[in-house]
């Protein structure tokens, strides 16, 4: 058994490049605009089924054009959609995002949408795929008692479950019994612990204090400087694909989503962060988020 659910927001992702990103009441001549599938839910799903794994999608959206785009690019990548609730009453979710061309990096503002109406009773009309999964993994952009209630019905069923505890906001103590692999970026990292991430010593003082929060594995995501994970007893750090970034939006998905597939695939963790983080790196390389994750030959290409 080595299936994958997902809990998460589908949103149309409408991006902006240009040479930065406009300050308060300034306005720019960009270069190049995209409207692709993101929210961090969908597109780590893609990511995981482009690398092969078994993947199902538990969300919301509304019955519009945006809701349309949500079911092709679920249909295209072979992610399961029979656990997408569509609702009349709601709007499928954007976001814009500013991309500053030279850097890759970004600026984003998301309207969630349908699904941040979603309840606790929607998610158990698909416990059982949860229940049958060997990996459960969510973010933070859903109601965060239905977030909470299936971290921790994914853990009473022995679902191994993974956080990526974006965007950052406050949660409950309680979240923290139910976590087996927290992944916050850098910013994230700060938000939950007070300590401005710079360097490798700062990231491991940030690990410490989120273990002694009660997490279990500790996963903070360094951007272009790669990543920092820790157990307690083991400390790994790995530096960032060697790749010239165009986008830099959605490489922390396609990270939990490299997680994931390697997780469900019995791959040792030094394995699993090496996976993750190549396949983060390569999404950089285009323009947009879901559709940006790369193949699985993509990393075997790489490799060569
Ligand atoms: P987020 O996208 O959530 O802000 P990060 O910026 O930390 O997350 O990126 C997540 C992962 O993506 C990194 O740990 C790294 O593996 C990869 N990555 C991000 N930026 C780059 C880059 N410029 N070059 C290579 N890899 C990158």
């Amino acid at each position: 058994m080595n299936k994958i659910s997902i809990l998460g927001i589908f949103v149309a992702d409408i991006s902006f490049s240009g040479n930065k990103i406009p300050s308060v009441g300034e306005t720019i001549l960009g270069n190049s605009y995209n409207v692709g599938p993101g929210g961090k839910g969908c597109n780590q799903a893609i990511a995981i089924a482009r690398l092969g794994g078994e993947v199902n999608f538990i969300s919301k959206i509304g019955k519009d054009d945006y809701g349309q785009l949500a079911i092709n690019t679920l249909d295209q990548n072979n992610i399961d959609t029979s656990t997408i609730i569509q609702s009349a009453d709601h709007q499928t979710g954007v976001a814009g995002i500013m991309i500053d061309k030279k850097t890759g990096k970004n600026a984003i503002n998301v309207i969630t949408g349908a699904p941040s109406t979603l309840t606790i009773e929607e998610v158990n009309k698909n416990i059982e795929k949860i229940k049958n999964s060997k990996i459960f993994l969510t973010q933070l952009e859903i109601p965060k008692d239905v977030t909470l209630y299936t971290l921790k019905k994914a853990k009473e069923n022995k679902v191994l479950t993974i956080l990526n505890p974006a965007p950052a906001s406050e949660i409950s103590k309680e979240f923290y019994n139910y976590i087996d692999y927290f992944t916050p970026n850098e910013t994230e990292a700060e938000f939950y612990t007070g300590i401005k991430i710079t360097n490798e010593k700062q990231a491991k003082e940030a690990s410490i204090k989120l273990l002694n929060l009660g997490l279990k594995k500790v996963i903070i995501t360094l951007g272009e400087k790669g990543l920092f994970y820790s157990d307690g007893n083991e400390d790994i750090y790995l530096k960032a694909t060697p790749v010239k970034a165009i986008d830099t939006t959605g490489a922390g998905d396609a990270f939990n989503g490299g997680l994931a597939y390697a997780l469900s695939k019995n791959k040792s963790i030094k394995e699993s962060l090496s996976l993750a983080n190549q396949v983060a790196g390569l999404s950089t390389l285009k323009l947009g988020a879901g559709n940006t994750m790369p193949y699985f030959k993509d990393l075997l290409n790489f490799q060569a």
